[in-house]
């Protein structure tokens, strides 16, 4: 954040290093936010001609980075810098009548820093630092960009000692021709030769096959720099890590040759299914070579990326035996199955590399590689770290971040496999998103997905057997897990809400497919209440603990409007086509296609044993109360159950587990319900107002999921 000593107007790299962090946490792209600026769009009237005022610029702000209050402070230096800056570098220009800023830089500024490479967001950084704008950084402002760069790495948690010598000697070899002055040429070139500048300006270095994917880390335990083979010394401990590989080394060690990142993909096609290891220099801290069987000493040896297994340096022989890939072995897609292919041969363009490869997979026997996706916004940081993980875990080529382009450009890569699985990192919405994305694929085979749950609710993963919430455990655990696990049909619905006056459509309806549940009345009005809630104070709702404390409260809180009571006077349901009796007493009605809702409720309940009596016959509908008992929850069995509930105190009793169920009303394979006045409503989790309305929902096709071997006796639901 600003700092009382900031000049006026001023960007600083701190300024710079938050920017870019609001907009890590935004999903929104800048061209589109700024259409809405333009005639026509939803904030015109905040343009004026080609320009906005600050208050419009503080709207740009927070619609674009998708926050609900954006410091003031920050916004008025980020529009002084627009006012300033002469973005296109063209000669300086009148500013915009009334003190406005232009548009058009607004749009350009916030491209770069969306789609840019390295070599243009050094650009920008040149022209942050360059005041005078004469196109030369002097000595007063190269000292005053070391002294800011010792300020963001402050901010970052940096070892600023260490990195103190590394910038002047940056600043000094950048100056090839020793003028003295710095020119954009040489700041450019010695930037991109510079590690540490690069990871502390937050640029991702992932241009070529063969770069390490550098991060930051601080070491609890003695670790040795790959370079210098000296150790990580200070009180940090910090050095830079290949997220890939785990090659480490010094901040200042960076720029000095270190050896190159593990292939991810081979060359040619002559070395297709050539099984080779892929040594990189490890710190083997006294683990036993499996060729001589000696300790090896620190830094004496290297280890293989895919297999892990550990060699001294004299032992790594080219050859035999071949690298089997370890004990990750069913999940890992080895580098020699990933060939670049011509332009012709893959039109679609979706799986090319930074530097302009083309990959296609070709056919491996006998394993199931595993397409991770992962959402990196779910779940607080917890969704980075996994990316991070899994990235090492497995070739960084089968990890995507569903935040750079959605589930696409994977699905794509291995569309040609015929055996493959896929995990899910995220909430159920991001799963619902998954599969949404698998159905409009066209591929042969649906691979069966898996679920690691993050963040808070997650039913889905719950009656998967894959739990509430990932808590940080060991993911090759969770590999483990994947691997062990078996395919299983999900249902889904289709969902279709038609308003009985198309003049009056109400809030958009929030999905067009059920995977979890649907209700109407008390729950969904409970459920509406609050996500409004949730959405103006977060800090209250940051557990999974404090969110059913909340839940609860609502739920009990004798505000809480008695707008759903006499349900039965405003809605019908049949199922098909037999109409339902519903009781006075009714407050809210559920369809549950999942036996968890709201994470981990469970309103459907235990069914009776039927004492080895046949159990209720599969027919399309069942409404008997007497076979209703004893009929089971399945998500294979292309039938929906639906639920009375009674009123908030009961809602409340269920969620915080004082109670275990609704009502049993029917199990059908198909429902309509027509209500008469507006109801609140929610499809898997997501709330709205709806006007007056027939809803039908109706089966639509089946997912093919991966449910976990059980652990535990299940409580509540268990698989035939
Ligand atoms: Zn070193
Ligand atoms: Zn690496
Ligand atoms: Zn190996
Ligand atoms: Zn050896």
């Amino acid at each position: 954040m600003a700092s009382a000593d900031d000049t006026e107007g001023t960007l600083t790299p701190v300024d710079f290093i938050q920017l870019q962090h609001y907009m890590e946490e935004s999903s929104l792209r800048v061209k589109d936010v700024i259409k809405e600026f333009h005639p026509g769009g939803r904030y015109a009237k905040h343009t004026s001609g080609e320009c906005l005022h600050l208050e419009g610029f503080c709207l740009f702000l927070k619609t674009y980075l998708e926050v609900e209050s954006f410091p003031p402070n920050f916004c008025q230096k980020l529009f002084n810098y627009f006012q300033q800056a002469e973005l296109d570098g063209s000669p300086k220009r009148s500013t915009p009548h009334g003190g406005g800023v232009f548009l058009r830089d607004v749009s350009c500024y916030f491209s770069v820093l969306e789609e840019g490479q390295p070599r243009e967001k050094l650009e920008f950084t040149f022209k942050l630092y360059d005041k005078d704008g004469n196109g030369l950084l002097d000595s007063s402002e190269v000292d005053r960009i070391i002294a800011q760069m010792m300020r963001a790495a402050d901010y970052l948690g940096w070892d600023v000692t260490e990195l103190r010598p590394v910038l002047k000697d940056m600043m000094t070899a950048i100056d090839v021709d020793d003028s003295g002055t710095v020119n954009l040429e040489e700041w450019v070139k010695g930037g991109m030769n510079n590690v540490p500048l690069l990871v502390l300006l937050g640029l991702r270095m992932t241009e070529k096959d063969g770069q390490h994917i550098w991060r930051l880390k601080h070491f609890n335990k003695p670790t040795y720099c790959g370079v210098c083979e000296n150790m990580l010394l200070g009180l940090g401990k910090q050095g830079l890590y290949c997220n890939c590989c785990a090659y480490t080394v010094h901040n200042q060690c960076a720029n000095k040759n270190p050896e190159p990142c593990a292939r991810t993909f081979v060359k040619t096609k002559e070395e297709i299914g050539k099984a080779t290891h892929d040594w990189i220099r490890a710190d083997c801290n006294a683990s036993k070579c499996q060729v001589c069987f000696k300790k090896i000493k620190t830094l004496a040896g290297k280890h293989c990326v895919w297999c892990q297994e550990m060699r001294h340096d004299e032992c790594v022989v080219p050859g035999v035996p071949k690298c089997d890939c370890g004990d990750l072995k069913d999940h890992i897609l080895p580098p020699w199955v990933i060939y670049p292919v011509s332009k012709e041969e893959d039109t679609n363009l979706l799986s090319v590399t930074p530097d302009g490869h083309i990959l296609q997979i070709a056919p491996i026997l006998d394993t199931h590689p595993l397409l991770v996706f992962v959402n990196p916004k779910s779940g607080g940081k917890q969704g980075e770290r996994v990316l991070r993980k899994f990235q090492g875990l497995l070739n960084p080529r089968q990890v995507y971040n569903l935040s750079n382009g959605g589930p696409i450009r994977g699905l794509h890569f291995f569309r040609n496999l015929r055996q493959f699985k896929i995990l899910v990192c995220g909430g159920d919405g991001t799963v619902g998103w998954l599969l949404d994305a698998i159905d409009k694929m066209n591929i042969s085979v649906h691979p069966p997905v898996a679920v690691l749950p993050l963040g808070t609710g997650n039913d889905m993963a719950r009656c998967l057997r894959w739990g509430g919430g990932y808590e940080g455990s060991d993911l090759k655990e969770v590999l483990k897990e994947v691997k062990d696990s078996r395919q299983i049909p999900l249902d889904r619905w289709s969902i279709k809400v038609t308003p009985k006056n198309p003049q009056d459509a109400g809030d958009p309806v929030p999905y067009e497919i059920m995977n979890n549940y649907f209700s109407i009345g008390v729950d969904a009005s409970i459920a509406h209440r609050f996500h409004s809630m949730r959405e103006k104070h977060p800090q209250k709702f940051n557990s999974r603990m404090k969110n059913k404390l909340m839940y609860f409260e609502y739920a009990t809180s004798e505000s809480f409007s008695s707008s759903c009571k006499n349900l039965k006077d405003c809605l019908s349901i049949t199922c098909c086509g037999k109409p339902l009796n519903l009781c006075n007493s009714l407050e809210g009605i559920a369809v549950l296609n999942i036996p968890s809702m709201h994470g981990g409720s469970n309103l459907w309940g235990e069914s009776k044993k039927t004492d080895g009596a046949p159990e209720a016959v599969h027919s399309e509908v069942i409404t008997d109360h007497e076979l209703l008992k004893t009929a089971t929850q399945d998500i294979s069995d292309k039938r929906l159950e639906v639920v009375g509930l009674e009123g908030v105190l009961e809602m409340g009793q269920i969620y915080t587990g004082l109670k275990s169920a609704g009502h049993r009303l029917a199990q059908t394979s198909e429902i309509t319900i027509s209500t008469a006045k507006a109801l609140p409503m929610q499809i898997d989790g997501e709330p709205w107002m709806q006007p007056p309305c027939e809803i039908k929902i109706t089966h639509k096709s089946q997912a093919a999921m991966l449910v976990a071997a059980p652990t535990k006796p299940s409580s509540f639901f268990q698989f035939k």
